[in-house]
């Protein structure tokens, strides 16, 4: 590892913009003080980081806590993403107004096709283009894309993506993706890292867990960070929100990130994009 993590630590975007390594998810947030109490709890715990999206129903609450919270707006990296039912060039450009209109912000750090949908995304990625060319989003990017989807988009596009989200955790350890990305300039970065606390009871997760006196939770998100991707826990409880975000006071050997490699299991915990067309 190069210099020491910290919550503060970045990643460069190709076009120069910094991203923070932490951030909170939002997905499955109720609407209203849940949403709102829980990006509160992240700022005040050092987050600088939302993840949201238009499925997500909650972009009003997610910008309201932005505007509320006294932070520079500079110093807060907001994300949404373009729902499937609007791709298309059009419907793009006013889903996007939409976002951003709910958010309340003037612009998005981060805007994201939400998945790879077919006969569209072309167009779709156009809208992008302009979006990011007239300001509105700092950087521009895509989720759910395979390495397939990459490609096809690579080949055909004026301004490359940024960043790919895609779910990524030692139970679905994405080594060619990663590498793929990494080799372009692709900052990936890592949904559902807690595998939505299906795995959070598994016995290596444990062992290293107690190794360190830490959370299996913690071990995840820090097991994201030191394979070099950023990563976007979900927690809607203050308390949670706050561990992991203590992450960065112990830091894993080479063992405890070969044991963690070795959980790999494909575990796809919502969507699978493998064989989407
Ligand atoms: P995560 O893997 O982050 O897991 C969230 C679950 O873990 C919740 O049930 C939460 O419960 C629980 N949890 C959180 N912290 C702890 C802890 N310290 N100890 C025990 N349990 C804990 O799941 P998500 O699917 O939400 O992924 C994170 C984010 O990634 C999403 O919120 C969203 O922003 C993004 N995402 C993007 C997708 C895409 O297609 N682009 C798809 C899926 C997610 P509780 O809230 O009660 O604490």
């Amino acid at each position: 590892m190069g210099e020491a993590l910290t919550i503060d630590s970045t990643v460069t975007l190709t076009n120069g913009v910094a991203m923070p390594r932490l951030g909170l998810g939002v997905y499955e947030m109720r609407v209203g003080a849940e949403t709102l109490g829980a990006v509160r709890g992240a700022f005040e715990a050092g987050y600088r980081h939302v993840d949201t999206a238009k499925l997500y129903g909650n972009e009003r609450e997610v910008g309201a806590a932005v505007r509320a919270s006294g932070i520079a707006r500079s110093e807060i990296f907001v994300t949404t993403k373009l729902w499937n039912s609007d791709h298309g060039y059009d419907a793009t450009r006013r889903a996007f107004a939409a976002s951003v209109e709910r958010l309340g912000l003037e612009t998005v750090d981060l805007y994201l096709i939400h998945w790879p949908v077919h006969g569209r995304r072309a167009d779709t990625w156009r809208a992008l283009e302009a979006i990011y060319e007239e300001g509105r989003a700092r950087a521009i990017g895509v989720s759910n894309y395979t390495t397939r989807h990459l490609e096809e988009l690579l080949a055909a596009c004026r301004v490359a993506p940024m960043v790919n989200q895609v779910e990524f955790s030692p139970f679905l350890y994405q080594r060619d993706l990663l590498a793929y990305c990494r080799e372009r300039g692709i900052v990936l970065e890592a949904y559902s890292p807690l595998t939505k606390g299906e795995r959070l009871g598994d016995a290596t997760l444990a062992r290293v867990a107690a190794r360190h006196g830490v959370s299996p939770a913690q071990v995840l998100i820090r097991w994201a960070l030191q394979r070099g991707v950023v990563v976007i826990p979900k927690s809607a409880r203050r308390e949670r929100i706050v561990q992991n975000a203590r992450v960065f006071d112990f830091a894993l050997d080479e063992k405890d990130m070969a044991a963690l490699d070795a959980l790999h299991e494909d575990l796809h915990t919502s969507w699978d994009p493998t064989d989407a067309p």
